[in-house]
């Protein structure tokens, strides 16, 4: 059940100053950062993390989300905890912020939609990415760390949160 997923905090994050924010609240639901860097990624790594997207959303969704996600770093983060895959996604919320809860972090920081991303030919700013299931989450952690990049070590959580 203690799974690993992988997080990353989109350029829009970095830039408008949300990391800590955003860190917090996984923190404060006693996740455990097990790996953590800042990575400016090219087009061609872009492609080989959302090698789905066109096939799911389209060309056109793909090309402007590289767009995106290469015009800044974005902080990669490798979070560990009790079904840590599902539980970040459902504090990540609905993929469109017009659409994600309030309490969500993308329900709280953003607000558009997918007309208006679409209106304006850009992709969708909604400040983080999180594995969509176990399995892409395997995959997605192999991609972005080494394994010497992921630490085990104790934290306050494994006695107040796991035991
Ligand atoms: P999620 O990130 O919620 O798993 P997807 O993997 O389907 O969602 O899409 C990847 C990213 O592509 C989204 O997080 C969003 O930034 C962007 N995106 C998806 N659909 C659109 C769209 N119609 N217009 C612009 N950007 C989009």
């Amino acid at each position: 059940m203690l799974e690993r997923t992988l997080v990353l905090l989109k350029p829009d994050t970095v830039q408008r100053g949300f990391m800590g924010r955003i860190i917090s609240r996984f923190e404060d639901a006693g996740l455990k950062t097990v790996g953590a860097k800042m990575v400016w990624m090219d087009t061609d790594f872009g492609k080989k993390h959302y090698f789905d997207v066109a096939q799911r959303r389209g060309e056109a969704v793909l090309k402007r989300l590289l767009k995106m996600m290469t015009q800044g770093p974005v902080l990669a983060l490798c979070l560990e905890g009790v079904h840590a895959v599902e539980i970040v996604r459902k504090m990540v919320g609905n993929t469109e912020p017009k659409s994600a809860l309030p309490g969500t972090i993308r329900g709280d920081f953003a607000h558009v939609s997918y007309a208006y991303a679409d209106s304006k030919d850009i992709g969708i700013k909604n400040l983080i990415h999180a594995s969509g299931n176990v399995e892409e989450a395997k995959q997605e952690v192999a991609l972005w760390f080494k394994k010497e990049e992921l630490h085990s070590y104790k934290s306050v959580h494994d006695l107040h949160i796991l035991e």
